[in-house]
């Protein structure tokens, strides 16, 4: 398919553009969270242009911002619109880093803002990389002042072409959205699972949601939601929809199988992550004669339990699970294992010992309740699978 610079102005001119919107689910409560809005090019003679045939013309041409800011506008009027039916979830747009080369999307979101026609919760801005971004500084300040706006940033197609590691250091992004290549291969090898596994780790370490794209069947839709990942889209869910069925979708209230033990082993691994980091903290303090600490040694950690990576979700969705008292006897523990954690921060390392008892003694409680909760949810959860399995076949 061949278009030129021409076509996309007349289509911007005459408003050729449309969205779909792709449902997403969260892994947790089993419910729609949102959607991804989608560009459609209805071309009067060519019929559909994919996005992949007309995007990079776009960016090339200079013509990619005005039609983010189209994009914006119509995403800015379906929220609205969904607003008024009751839906509580958000709407993600695609943004091009060339979006941010002036001030235009960044007038549109305030403008959006000021007049009160959503809040920074409606819309999430998603980002692809299509060239490093590196060392472009008015490109990332422009980023950073939609964060700063309140709207959440999440790097899309995370795990392939440019969208880098070091760039997750650069910007605040709220979360990373796993490409659906990485996600397809996850079936094929081991090594391609542990990518995702390792991924997922690593964006809990730095306070980041993941979601992942391309879920195409339930096993893979399973296994993410076990490994701990937020959101899921793709085609086990469904293909991107017509604005009217994303509608009759969404008042559908679909259901999809949840499930906690994702979070509950990433509370794990966060508890192990901030045992070492104390311990750390604590023996580099007594090595260093400097009392201005090189910022290596002030690893991430807080001592107030709600602000923990546990607590957030101790205190935040995992409480679905307060009824439970294995879930109820983790809080002590933990709370105490950060009593300790400060003592032991500001100790000398010498006076420590008696502390790192106490220290371990708590983290170990709290990953014992932790894991008889887990061993209790697994039992009930293949009960259900069983059930499903039998019903199914
Ligand atoms: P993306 O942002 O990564 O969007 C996901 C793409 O994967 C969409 O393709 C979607 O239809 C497709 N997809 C969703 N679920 C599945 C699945 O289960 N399996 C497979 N194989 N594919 C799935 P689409 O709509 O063709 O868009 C392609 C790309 O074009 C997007 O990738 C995005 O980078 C770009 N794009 C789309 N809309 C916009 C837009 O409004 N602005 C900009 N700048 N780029 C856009
Ligand atoms: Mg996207
Ligand atoms: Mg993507």
């Amino acid at each position: 398919m061949k278009v030129n610079t021409q076509d996309i102005e007349r289509a911007l001119a005459n408003q050729e553009f449309e969205l779909q919107y792709q449902p997403k689910v969260n892994f947790l409560k089993g419910c729609v969270s949102g959607a991804e809005c989608l560009i459609r090019w209805n071309h009067p003679d060519e019929g559909f242009i994919s996005p992949d045939d007309f995007i990079p013309l776009a960016e090339k041409a200079g013509l990619i911002t005005e039609i983010t800011a189209q994009i914006i506008s119509m995403a800015i009027k379906a929220i609205k619109d969904l607003r008024g039916e009751g839906f509580e979830g958000s709407l993600a747009v695609n943004t091009s880093p060339l979006d941010y080369k002036t001030n235009l999307i960044i007038d549109i979101l305030q403008e959006a803002l000021d007049q009160k026609e959503i809040s920074c919760h409606d819309i999430q801005i998603e980002l692809t990389e299509t060239a490093t971004l590196g060392n472009q500084n008015d490109i990332l300040s422009r980023l950073h002042h939609v964060t700063d706006l309140g709207f959440k940033l999440v790097m899309d197609d995370f795990g392939t072409g440019y969208s880098s590691i070091d760039l997750l250091g650069q910007l605040p992004f709220s979360a990373l959205k796993v490409d659906q290549g990485v996600i397809g291969r996850m079936a094929k090898s081991t090594k391609n699972l542990n990518i995702v596994n390792m991924v997922i780790n690593m964006a809990r370490t730095l306070r980041m949601d993941v979601v992942a794209e391309g879920i195409e069947d339930r096993n893979a839709y399973q296994f993410l939601a076990y490994a701990g990942c937020l959101e899921a889209q793709g085609y086990w869910i469904s293909k991107p929809l017509h604005f009217d069925e994303f509608k009759t979708f969404v008042k559908s209230k679909p259901r999809y199988p949840s499930s906690q033990l994702g979070m509950i082993y990433h509370a794990h691994m966060n508890n192990v992550y901030f045992r070492k980091s104390v311990l750390d903290a604590a023996l580099y303090a007594n090595e260093s004669t400097d009392l201005h600490m090189p910022s290596v040694a002030n690893p991430d950690i807080f001592f107030e339990p709600k602000e923990t990576r546990l607590g957030q979700w101790y205190f935040g969705i995992g409480q679905q699970l307060s009824d439970r008292p294995n879930f109820q006897a983790i809080e002590e523990p933990h709370r105490i294992m950060h009593e300790i954690g400060v003592n032991l921060f500001n100790a000398k390392f010498e006076d420590s010992h008696e502390m790192i008892l106490a220290f371990n003694e708590a983290f170990e409680r709290t990953n014992e309740y932790l894991h008889l909760l887990e061993a209790e949810l697994m039992a009930e959860e293949s009960v259900s699978l069983v059930q499903e399995a039998k019903g199914s076949g």
